[in-house]
Parts: C-alpha cells; structure tokens; sequence
C-alpha cells in the first residue's frame, strides 16, 4: 500500500525540511520526502500547502475503561484522539478495578490492539490509587507501563511519595503527580479569588496546589527520581518547577489547553463545562503559563482529557464532577488562541505535543524523517469550524468550547500510513 501526500508544510525544527514538500508512504513508513516526487500507482492527495505534523501525543488522558465504560471506552477515547489528530495517548490508571496490576494492564493493552491510535498504558503509584501501600511498580513496568500516577487523587503521605520515588529510578519510570492538599482544597468546587467570592461558590486555593509541588520536588531532590507535574495551573507552581529545573532537579510539567486559555472568570455563567480540577485560574496564572509554554520552561501540552456522562455533569457547579473532554479541540484551541495570536509558533506546539512528552515517557518518536512510522496530522489553518459536543466522537460531550468557532481544522490522521481520519468532507468520518 502506497500513498502520496504532495505540496505539505512540514512542521518539525528537528529534521531539516523544504518548506513545501511531498511525503511518499509505502506500507506504515515515511519512505520518501522531497520537494517533489513523482509516483506511479499510488493513491495521491494534495495537501494544497496545509501543515503536516508528527501525529501528536496526548500524555494525560482518561479512556475511563474498564469500569466506567458509560463515560468512554478505549474505542471511543481512542476515536476522539483521531478525530483530534492525536495518535498516541497514555492512559491514566483510574479506571475499575484502578491500574495497579499487570493484568489490568494487560485487558487494557489487549482492547488498545483494535483501538484506532496507540495507547500508552499508565499503573498506578499506589494500591487502588488509595496513597497508603505502593503498587508493585516493578511488574507494572514490566507489564509495559511507561509511568505511574495516581491521577485524580494526590499522594497525600510524603513517605509514601518519597518510597515511590525510590522504586520508580530502577525501572526509569516517571513519577506523574496530581498536586493537591487535599486538606487545603477541601471541598472546593473553584479557583480561590474574587470569582469565588462573588459567586459564592467554596474555594480551592492556588496554594492547594502548590505546597504538594513543592513537596515533590524537595522528594525528586531527594530521591533523585524524575517528577512530572500534571496540570499545572498556578503561576507560582511554575516559579517553583522553574527554579527546581534550574538546580538540576529533574522535574517536568504539562499544562492544559483550557488552562492556558481560559480563566475562573469564565464560571459566572455557572455552566459545568467550565469545572475542572485544578480550576481555571486567575488572569495572572494563565498568562505566566502562556509566557512559560512560550519560553520553552513547560515541557508539555496534554488535554487531561476526563468525560463525564450528561447526568454527571448536570445540575449545580457544586455537584457536577470535575473535567471535559479535550481531545477533539485541543489543537484548533491552541491555534485558535495561541499560535494565531503569536504567542506559540508550529515547532513549539511539535516540541509541547510530541518530542518532549516522548522523552518523558520514553517513546521511540523521530518525527518526519524517513523511515519513521507514518503516523501524521493534517491541519488546516484557514478553515473554521464551530465546535458542537453532540458531533464529538467522545462519549463526554462537556466542553468549554462548546458553540464556539475555532480558526482551523484537523483535515486528516494518518496512523501507521493509514488515513484514520478524513474530515476533507467537513464530515470528520473515523475510517477502521
Ligand atoms: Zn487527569
């Protein structure tokens, strides 16, 4: 099987490339690139000078199966993700019963095989994710997970941080840490600040967050393990993953796309799409995240993808349950927000979405080069779309973006030289 894709505009400072070339891809690899190839019996597609990326990596997101099937499964999950332009997930190890054992990473490995895009499976750092006995990280690693979490719940016992820390450097595996005292964010439902107080609604200090990152940093100093903040929110989390980075402190953070673009002014409506944990934050975090993402001192955009049902998310902030479904518009969001507004370029987004968050979990990825796995994303940066849940291909369809239009669009995912998505139609058609 032979496919040409002529006249792209390859994203990727990586590999030295043309600013317009033509992609031949024969059976699951990237054969050929140049500036113009000639080719006969194959299937040609002009791309008519739309970007070309590395197909993304997603490194925070819940498929939710087994056990929550009724909020997504790993077909559907992994359908968004497609839909998205993202072709390799992880998996975050909440799920019933919680991945902690390897043959929960195996069912989950063994329904990943007819999923659409890779699933990179997670364990979980403690037993049932409950913080009190360690997982047995050493057959989660070995069963192929490629970093422990307890995602959705923090470690509240620093000893017990601090021995998985330790169990971790053996096996190279990344600590991946939920920063929250739980003491301190009690039963809070929004970023602490004038919002919550207008609202009347109970409030999560920033400093929730912050104490548990500082935590974890004096523990990866201590242990010398790598940490990887997830959903960084606060401006003040950063300065402390930035001063801890310059003292060689191996620690890496992601930040989210609605993180990065949206603020706890946006809950006045009191619309559930807009609850998430962490919450959406001042205008002060979001633009010194901006700033951070745009420097190169965030390593990582991941969406925290976390459907919900409808019942779920109805009702009051106060009862909702915290998160969205981020798969499908996070690149359209961040090209929307960020790179059309110059505050991200296209190698960047590369860097956020693919090449760092591949060191962190130790993928081989090498980008457009050939001999490379075709795994591809198609964007189109002129064309708009009006985002509507009830076309999502996730089972959740909460999402802050909900009616609004978005300045470009994922036209194609190719995985393992296949088209597994083809939105040339408008139609955005999933393709097995
Ligand atoms: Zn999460």
């Amino acid at each position: 099987m032979k496919l040409l894709l002529k006249n792209g505009c390859p994203v990727d400072s990586r590999n030295e490339l043309p600013e317009k070339v033509d992609i031949l891809i024969e059976n699951n690899k990237i054969v050929k690139i140049a500036e113009n190839i000639d080719e006969n019996d194959t299937e040609i597609i002009n791309l008519d000078g739309t970007k070309v990326l590395p197909g993304l990596i997603d490194m925070h997101v819940h498929l939710r199966e087994p056990g929550y099937e009724e909020k997504e499964t790993i077909k559907t999950g992994c359908e968004a993700a497609a839909a998205g332009g993202i072709t390799t997930v992880a998996a975050m190890p909440n799920t019933d019963p919680i991945a902690d054992n390897p043959a929960t990473i195996e069912l989950i490995k063994a329904r990943a095989q007819e999923a659409l895009v890779d699933v990179v499976p997670l364990g979980s750092i403690t037993k049932g994710s409950s913080g009190k006995e360690l997982a047995e990280i050493g057959f989660l690693s070995r069963s192929g997970v490629k970093g422990v979490t307890d995602d959705g719940n923090p470690v509240m016992d620093s000893e017990v941080m601090r021995r998985a820390m330790e169990y971790s450097r053996p096996f190279d595996l990344p600590i991946i840490s939920h920063c929250e005292d739980l003491n301190l964010a009690a039963e809070g439902v929004m970023h602490e600040g004038f919002y919550s107080t207008k609202l009347g609604l109970k409030p999560i200090p920033a400093a929730a967050e912050e104490v548990m990152i500082a935590r974890d940093i004096a523990l990866a100093d201590l242990t010398g393990a790598r940490l990887h903040i997830a959903h960084l929110s606060t401006a003040r989390g950063f300065e402390l993953v930035k001063a801890a980075r310059e003292n060689g402190i191996k620690v890496t953070a992601e930040v989210t796309p609605h993180h990065l673009t949206l603020t706890d002014a946006d809950l006045q409506e009191y619309n559930t799409a807009m609850k998430v944990n962490p919450p959406l934050r001042s205008v002060d975090d979001r633009d010194t995240l901006i700033k951070a993402v745009k420097d190169g001192q965030l390593s990582v955009i991941a969406t925290d993808h976390a459907p919900h049902t409808y019942e779920e998310k109805m009702g009051t902030i106060d009862s909702a349950a915290f998160g969205i479904s981020g798969l499908e518009t996070a690149l359209s969001v961040l090209h929307h927000y960020l790179i059309r507004k110059g505050n991200l370029d296209w190698n960047q987004i590369i860097e956020l979405m693919y090449y760092n968050p591949a060191e962190i979990l130790r993928l081989d990825k090498e980008g457009l080069k050939i001999g490379s796995i075709a795994d591809l994303t198609i964007f189109a940066e002129n064309e708009s779309w009006t985002v509507d849940t009830d076309k999502f291909k996730s089972l959740g369809k909460h999402s802050p973006y909900n009616g609004q239009e978005l300045t470009g669009t994922v036209k194609l995912t190719i995985k393992d030289g296949k088209i597994i998505y083809d939105n040339r139609g408008g139609q955005g058609e999933l393709i097995y």
